[in-house]
Protein backbone atom coordinates (compact mmCIF):
# COMPACT_ATOMS: atom_id res chain seq x y z
CA UNK A 1 0.00 0.00 0.00
CA UNK A 2 1.13 3.31 -0.64
CA UNK A 3 1.07 6.16 1.04
CA UNK A 4 -2.05 7.40 1.98
CA UNK A 5 -2.36 10.80 1.37
CA UNK A 6 -6.37 12.27 0.71
CA UNK A 7 -9.05 11.77 2.52
CA UNK A 8 -10.90 9.78 -0.27
CA UNK A 9 -7.40 7.17 0.45
CA UNK A 10 -8.11 6.63 4.07
CA UNK A 11 -11.52 6.15 3.78
CA UNK A 12 -11.67 3.96 0.83
CA UNK A 13 -8.66 2.30 2.65
CA UNK A 14 -10.56 1.52 5.70
CA UNK A 15 -13.43 0.78 4.17
CA UNK A 16 -11.31 -2.15 2.26
CA UNK A 17 -10.04 -3.49 5.30
CA UNK A 18 -13.41 -4.01 6.82
CA UNK A 19 -14.26 -6.41 3.75
CA UNK A 20 -11.09 -8.11 4.30
CA UNK A 21 -12.27 -8.39 7.82
CA UNK A 22 -15.72 -9.33 7.13
CA UNK A 23 -14.49 -11.73 5.06
CA UNK A 24 -12.29 -13.36 7.44
CA UNK A 25 -15.08 -13.32 10.13
CA UNK A 26 -17.38 -15.17 7.99
CA UNK A 27 -14.80 -17.99 7.60
CA UNK A 28 -13.85 -18.42 11.18
CA UNK A 29 -10.21 -17.58 10.62
CA UNK A 30 -7.89 -16.71 13.35
CA UNK A 31 -5.48 -14.59 10.96
CA UNK A 32 -5.65 -12.69 7.57
CA UNK A 33 -4.58 -14.78 4.37
CA UNK A 34 -4.24 -14.55 0.89
CA UNK A 35 -7.50 -14.33 -0.20
CA UNK A 36 -9.27 -11.62 2.62
CA UNK A 37 -5.95 -9.91 1.29
CA UNK A 38 -6.91 -10.02 -2.46
CA UNK A 39 -10.45 -8.98 -1.38
CA UNK A 40 -8.99 -6.03 0.75
CA UNK A 41 -6.59 -4.51 -3.00
CA UNK A 42 -9.73 -5.19 -5.31
CA UNK A 43 -11.88 -3.51 -3.53
CA UNK A 44 -9.42 -0.36 -3.07
CA UNK A 45 -8.85 -0.06 -6.50
CA UNK A 46 -12.01 -0.36 -7.43
CA UNK A 47 -13.87 1.83 -5.06
CA UNK A 48 -10.72 4.21 -6.34
CA UNK A 49 -11.50 3.92 -9.86
CA UNK A 50 -15.21 4.03 -9.52
CA UNK A 51 -15.86 0.71 -10.82
CA UNK A 52 -16.82 -0.35 -7.37
CA UNK A 53 -19.81 1.50 -5.15
CA UNK A 54 -20.32 1.40 -1.46
CA UNK A 55 -23.21 -0.63 -0.92
CA UNK A 56 -25.98 1.69 0.18
CA UNK A 57 -27.05 1.20 4.03
CA UNK A 58 -29.95 -1.07 3.40
CA UNK A 59 -28.26 -4.22 4.49
CA UNK A 60 -27.09 -2.54 7.59
CA UNK A 61 -30.77 -1.56 8.12
CA UNK A 62 -31.81 -5.31 8.11
CA UNK A 63 -29.07 -6.16 10.75
CA UNK A 64 -30.24 -2.96 12.80
CA UNK A 65 -33.95 -4.38 13.08
CA UNK A 66 -32.57 -7.81 13.83
CA UNK A 67 -30.55 -6.65 16.44
CA UNK A 68 -32.52 -4.85 18.32
CA UNK A 69 -32.22 -6.81 21.80
CA UNK A 70 -28.34 -6.19 22.20
CA UNK A 71 -26.57 -2.82 22.82
CA UNK A 72 -24.83 -1.95 19.21
CA UNK A 73 -21.93 -1.43 21.33
CA UNK A 74 -20.80 -4.05 23.76
CA UNK A 75 -23.42 -6.67 23.47
CA UNK A 76 -25.45 -5.95 26.92
CA UNK A 77 -29.23 -6.23 26.94
CA UNK A 78 -32.23 -4.54 28.82
CA UNK A 79 -32.77 -1.01 28.84
CA UNK A 80 -32.25 0.37 25.42
CA UNK A 81 -32.02 3.60 24.06
CA UNK A 82 -31.13 4.66 20.74
CA UNK A 83 -27.94 6.63 20.55
CA UNK A 84 -26.56 8.81 17.55
CA UNK A 85 -23.44 7.05 15.97
CA UNK A 86 -22.13 10.87 14.92
CA UNK A 87 -23.73 12.78 18.28
CA UNK A 88 -25.99 15.52 17.27
CA UNK A 89 -23.67 17.85 19.28
CA UNK A 90 -21.22 17.30 16.56
CA UNK A 91 -23.94 17.71 13.77
CA UNK A 92 -24.76 14.20 13.72
CA UNK A 93 -28.28 13.41 11.44
CA UNK A 94 -31.60 12.36 13.52
CA UNK A 95 -32.15 9.85 10.74
CA UNK A 96 -32.63 6.01 10.80
CA UNK A 97 -28.78 5.87 9.38
CA UNK A 98 -27.55 7.50 12.42
CA UNK A 99 -29.32 5.68 14.95
CA UNK A 100 -28.26 2.75 16.81
CA UNK A 101 -29.38 0.67 19.61
CA UNK A 102 -27.06 1.22 22.89
CA UNK A 103 -27.33 0.50 26.32
CA UNK A 104 -27.75 3.46 28.80
CA UNK A 105 -23.90 3.11 29.73
CA UNK A 106 -22.78 2.92 26.42
CA UNK A 107 -24.81 5.59 25.26
CA UNK A 108 -23.60 8.21 28.71
CA UNK A 109 -20.43 6.90 28.04
CA UNK A 110 -19.90 7.88 24.68
CA UNK A 111 -21.66 10.97 24.97
CA UNK A 112 -20.46 13.69 22.61
CA UNK A 113 -17.23 11.64 21.65
CA UNK A 114 -16.60 10.55 18.10
CA UNK A 115 -17.48 6.47 17.94
CA UNK A 116 -13.52 6.23 17.04
CA UNK A 117 -12.41 8.39 19.92
CA UNK A 118 -14.64 6.70 22.47
CA UNK A 119 -13.38 3.32 21.37
CA UNK A 120 -10.02 4.08 21.56
CA UNK A 121 -9.85 5.52 24.82
CA UNK A 122 -11.53 2.07 26.07
CA UNK A 123 -8.65 0.10 23.83
CA UNK A 124 -11.84 -1.46 22.40
CA UNK A 125 -12.48 -1.66 18.20
CA UNK A 126 -16.36 -1.57 17.39
CA UNK A 127 -18.15 -4.45 16.38
CA UNK A 128 -17.46 -4.43 12.09
CA UNK A 129 -21.27 -3.52 11.56
CA UNK A 130 -21.16 -0.36 13.63
CA UNK A 131 -17.84 0.51 11.88
CA UNK A 132 -19.56 -0.10 8.62
CA UNK A 133 -22.48 2.51 9.23
CA UNK A 134 -20.32 4.50 10.65
CA UNK A 135 -17.96 4.74 7.36
CA UNK A 136 -20.70 4.66 5.32
CA UNK A 137 -22.16 8.19 6.66
CA UNK A 138 -18.22 9.62 6.81
CA UNK A 139 -18.07 8.58 3.01
CA UNK A 140 -21.28 10.17 2.11
CA UNK A 141 -20.74 13.34 4.06
CA UNK A 142 -16.90 13.86 2.40
CA UNK A 143 -19.09 13.20 -0.99
CA UNK A 144 -21.61 15.55 -0.61
CA UNK A 145 -19.56 18.36 1.27
CA UNK A 146 -16.92 18.02 -1.29
CA UNK A 147 -13.80 16.76 1.29
CA UNK A 148 -12.39 13.47 -0.46
CA UNK A 149 -10.22 14.79 -2.55
CA UNK A 150 -8.48 16.90 0.35
CA UNK A 151 -5.61 16.29 1.31
CA UNK A 152 -4.97 14.60 5.14
CA UNK A 153 -3.03 17.55 5.80
CA UNK A 154 -5.95 19.84 4.95
CA UNK A 155 -8.73 18.61 6.42
CA UNK A 156 -7.14 18.80 9.55
CA UNK A 157 -8.23 22.43 9.44
CA UNK A 158 -11.79 21.45 9.12
CA UNK A 159 -14.63 21.29 11.69
CA UNK A 160 -15.79 17.90 10.67
CA UNK A 161 -18.39 16.16 12.46
CA UNK A 162 -16.16 13.34 12.85
CA UNK A 163 -12.30 12.67 13.41
CA UNK A 164 -11.24 11.73 10.24
CA UNK A 165 -7.73 11.39 11.78
CA UNK A 166 -9.16 8.28 13.82
CA UNK A 167 -10.44 6.48 11.31
CA UNK A 168 -8.76 2.86 11.47
CA UNK A 169 -6.25 1.64 8.68
CA UNK A 170 -4.93 -0.80 10.38
CA UNK A 171 -7.39 -3.41 11.71
CA UNK A 172 -6.68 -6.10 14.73
CA UNK A 173 -6.65 -9.88 13.59
CA UNK A 174 -10.16 -11.32 13.31
CA UNK A 175 -9.62 -13.20 16.05
CA UNK A 176 -9.91 -9.79 17.99
CA UNK A 177 -13.18 -9.30 16.13
CA UNK A 178 -16.79 -9.34 16.52
CA UNK A 179 -19.34 -8.73 13.17
CA UNK A 180 -22.35 -7.85 15.76
CA UNK A 181 -23.80 -8.68 19.00
CA UNK A 182 -27.09 -10.97 18.48
ZN1 LIG B 1 -23.40 -1.02 25.73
Amino acid sequence: MKEIRTVREKLYWSYANLAMAHTALDKEQTKYGPFNFMIRSRLFKGLITGSMNIHTLLDDEKIKLGAGNHCSYCGAGGNLALDHLIPRYSGGQDTGDNLIYACRSCNSSKGKLDLMVWMEKQKKFPPLMVLRRYLKIVITYCTTFDRLDMSLEEVKNQQLPFSIEHIPIDFPKPSELIMFYD
